[in-house]
């Protein structure tokens, strides 16, 4: 039997598709999909491509998502094989996107074919963007407003993104943590190094508040989401002299955080121990996602009882990783849950997928459309 996903996927992967450009991997899917009855449409945003397909009439309408667009490859000497040449090696195929997520692509591209052929109750449809691993402002969340202002209704969404862990199967996600970053300005007096008196030293008087930012107990998370993290991200001071005490210096932080903690709940604990150090610059702070989780209910039940049947392995909810376009649909209420192949190797030198996940991944998006399609 031929592996059409594999076949599918290794059209993509030899398509340059670094952000935002898509170098024809939606065309390459548009015309497999119209080809079967899809009704397709191209909706261009800014530097964005973007692809909206949908087979059938009514409600529900379920939605497969995904991303064609790729993150740089890193040094190319550095990749065993040419990132955009894919590469078998002991059943493991190699490219830039093979994971991260061309494999859920392609498989998701063949599981609607599928059921588009075999016939279905209500809408299925697939939603594709370039500007997953950019700024996606005109990916899928332009997208999705598009749509809403026409009247779509979407009933549920399953996102493409490589969730499982250790084993294929193992972990789907039904929600993500909210980011938020916080900038802040210190300043203190530039001076010579030889006359500390007559200065104020900026990292000296940042360093204490570091400390105590960075030990910041936030609790233990709750049953949705891991405890809240915070990591200083970008530091900067000094004029590269040896002799000029810094009058000021840069301080970038990001929060990883779950929905029982508000994005203000956090500005004021961070604020606090700024205040208490004798610091009261203003923070500039932007929130770029809030958390969400899809509790258990039909699409999570559906999903979960697919990948068992066909991968054998019970997976379990996770809302851990960073940030996907699922976001989008959840700002909506639209209920969103993900699913894909390992993580392990994305955005790596050397990414790749297992090739004998490719036909079960493709069931997986097969047999939760029929279930979510059942009339
Ligand atoms: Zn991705």
């Amino acid at each position: 039997m031929t592996n059409e996903t594999l076949e599918l996927l290794r059209d993509l992967l030899k398509r340059p598709s670094v952000t935002p450009d898509d170098a024809g991997c939606q065309a390459a899917i548009a015309a497999r999909l119209s080809a079967t009855g899809f009704q397709v449409e191209s909706l261009r945003f800014a530097d964005v491509d973007n692809l909206w397909a949908v087979h059938g009439s009514g409600a529900p309408l379920i939605c497969l998502a995904g991303h064609t667009d790729v993150v740089p490859t890193g040094r190319e000497d550095l990749w065993t094989s040419p990132p955009f040449e894919p590469t078998e090696r002991d059943g493991i195929l190699y490219a830039r996107g093979a994971s991260d997520m061309k494999a859920s692509d392609a498989a998701m591209a063949i599981a609607l074919e599928r059921v588009a052929r075999e016939g279905h109750a209500g809408t299925i449809a697939l939603l594709l963007t370039s500007d997953e691993e950019g700024s996606g402002i005109h990916g899928t969340r332009a997208v999705l407003d598009a749509l809403v202002s026409r009247g779509v209704v979407i009933n549920a969404a399953i996102v493409g993104e490589p969730t499982s862990e250790h084993v294929f199967g193992d972990v789907l996600k039904n929600g993500r943590r909210g980011s938020m970053t916080g900038q802040i300005r210190i300043s203190g007096i530039q001076g010579h190094t030889a006359y500390p008196q007559l200065a104020d030293n900026a990292v000296h008087k940042a360093a204490p508040a570091l400390a105590e930012l960075c030990a910041i107990s936030w609790g233990l998370g709750d049953a949705n989401f891991p405890p809240t993290t915070l990591q200083v991200s970008n530091f900067t001071a000094g004029t590269g002299a040896n002799n000029v005490i810094p009058g000021e210096c840069m301080v970038q932080f990001n929060i990883r955080f779950g929905a029982s903690q508000t994005p203000e709940w956090i500005q004021s604990k961070v604020e606090e121990v700024f205040t208490s150090h004798g610091i009261v610059d203003p923070i500039a702070w932007s929130v770029s996602a809030y958390p969400f989780v899809t509790e258990a209910g039909p699409l999570v039940n559906s999903l979960q009882s697919a990948v068992l049947s066909e991968t054998g392995v019970q997976p379990r909810c996770s809302t851990s990783g960073g940030t996907s376009d699922a976001r989008f649909f959840a700002a909506h209420g639209i209920p969103v849950a993900e699913f894909g192949p390992l993580n392990a190797s994305i955005h790596a030198i050397d990414e790749h997928v297992d090739i004998a996940c490719l036909e079960p991944l493709t069931r997986v998006y097969e047999r939760v459309l029929r279930l979510l399609t059942k009339a």
